[in-house]
């Protein structure tokens, strides 16, 4: 098979910039990753509490983590497929618990970063500013070193890989300019303290709300939760806590400061922290990369990677959601880099486009609204597997697959305790067994 050898730019150096980092040198292309941060680690770069400028505003300045954050993934099933995440001294382990805290999950990006020699591939604290076609497929890309000043510098690739996350630009409900509260979201969320004795309204209903609402709980003087899926009729205290509620939606929010449910209650708040989720955002990037957000559906992307149009000079590693995304990462990450050295041959643009529709025809058979697009729910190992067997590499792990489905049953059944209590040993023993071919 024929094997090319390209000069790459990968954008971020949090988890998926990191892998396709090494997958893409693994395949002997030459990858320089851009990194805005002075450290990898994207999401799991925890920055402490700080006033933010913009509370309901994103920041280039920090990640969307708060402090009291442990995992919501067991630690077995979230790590890269050949570098587990155990409690070793190879991944710099100081938190040995099954979902521990995010320092530690930091450290093992660190340790992966420094185990496959990839720090010197990334070159810290340069954003890239813009990504602009070229002659012959090949991309011009324009970075500038954080806290200058200029236009930046211009370097052409020959393709260009984006890994720049999607939880940093914020997704807000909508509250009347009226209503004279305080407003923030989750992204900006780090600790309880300055919630003390306040009357606090978390809206969402996503593992951040649970999280946050809980944390808020600990200093506030009521917390209510505006959760779209609970029962209009329904206002229900939380069990174990003598300050939470769960409401249904907000139906208004008003001058006087009160908050109206469509559970008919109403509240007067101070504050209301939106755990509404987060947008794609692509600042870098111009028409010419030929795709478009629209209602957080990235479109069109073949398998949710490649724009046909473009491809394979363009791509995009990391957006489905609802998955375990490590591994996810890393079989997108290694079918790129041979799609782009030449050993897997993508379908033509025609099928490419004809797969991407066919694929929202199914979605809409579904009555799945478009943000939906990249939601992985009832696909990710469906979808990891199709990776695996294009890049000949096995199948995800049968035990990570059941531990994946084990962990929503038991937190669905014990929300408060699913990171201390859980029934599947079995399962952590089949995983610390297939571990040992790597450690
Ligand atoms: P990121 O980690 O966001 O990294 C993107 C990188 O790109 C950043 O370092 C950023 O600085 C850089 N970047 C962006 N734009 C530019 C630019 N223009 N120029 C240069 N650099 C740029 N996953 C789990 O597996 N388990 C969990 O328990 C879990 N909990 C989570 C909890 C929260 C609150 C959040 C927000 C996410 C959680 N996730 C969890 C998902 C987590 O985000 C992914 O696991 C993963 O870390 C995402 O990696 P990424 O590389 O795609 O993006």
């Amino acid at each position: 098979m024929p094997s090319v050898s390209l000069r790459l730019a990968v954008i971020g150096a949090g988890a998926a910039g990191l892998v396709a980092a090494r997958e893409l040198r693994r395949e002997g292309h030459a990858p320089v990753v851009f990194e805005r941060a002075a450290a990898v680690g994207g999401t799991w770069l925890y920055a402490p509490p700080a006033a933010p400028s913009d509370p309901l505003g994103a920041s280039a300045t920090h990640s969307s983590l708060y402090a009291s954050l442990r995992t919501n993934l067991p630690r077995e099933s979230m790590g890269f497929l050949d570098f587990p995440f155990v409690a070793s001294e190879a991944t710099g382990s100081a938190d040995p618990r099954r979902f521990p805290g995010h320092e530690e999950v930091l450290r093992y990006l660190e340790a992966f970063a420094c185990r496959f020699d990839l720090l010197r591939l990334v070159r810290f604290e340069t954003e890239v500013l813009g990504v602009r076609r070229e002659g012959r497929g090949r991309w011009a890309v324009t970075s500038r070193k954080v806290g200058d000043k200029g236009s930046g510098q211009e370097e052409v690739y020959d393709a260009v890989v984006v890994c720049n996350g999607h939880y940093t630009e914020p997704r807000i409900a909508v509250i009347p300019d009226a209503w004279p509260g305080k407003q923030m979201h989750s992204h900006n969320y780090r600790v309880p303290e300055p919630f003390l004795d306040q009357v606090v309204i978390v809206i969402g209903a996503s593992a951040s709300a649970f999280d946050i609402s809980r944390d808020i709980a600990s200093t506030a003087k009521e917390v209510h939760i505006a959760d779209r899926s609970t029962p209009f009729h329904r206002c229900v205290k939380q069990p174990g806590y003598n300050n939470l509620w769960l409401h249904s939606m907000i139906d208004r929010a008003q001058e006087d400061g009160c908050v109206v449910f469509r559970d008919g209650s109403s509240i007067k708040a101070d504050v209301i922290m939106h755990c509404t989720g987060y947008l794609y955002d692509f600042p870098f990037l111009g028409d010419d990369s030929t795709i478009t957000v629209d209602d957080n559906r990235v479109d069109p992307l073949y398998k949710h990677v490649f724009p046909p149009e473009v491809a394979p000079q363009l791509s995009f590693i990391g957006l489905p959601w609802k998955v375990i995304p490590f591994p996810l990462f890393e079989l997108q990450s290694k079918w790129v880099a041979k799609v782009l050295s030449g050993r897997i041959v993508l379908p033509s643009k025609e099928e490419m486009m004809e797969d991407v529709k066919a694929f929202y025809s199914k979605l809409e058979a579904r009555g799945w609204p478009k943000r939906y697009t990249h939601n992985f729910s009832n696909c990710q190992f469906e979808y990891d597997d199709w990776l695996a067997a294009q890049c000949g590499y096995p199948t995800i792990e049968e035990w990570r697959k059941q531990m994946y489905f084990f962990n929503g049953y038991n937190k669905a059944a014990r929300p408060e305790s699913y990171r201390d209590k859980w029934d599947d040993d079995d399962l952590v023993e089949d995983a610390n067994e297939d571990f040992k071919k790597y450690l």
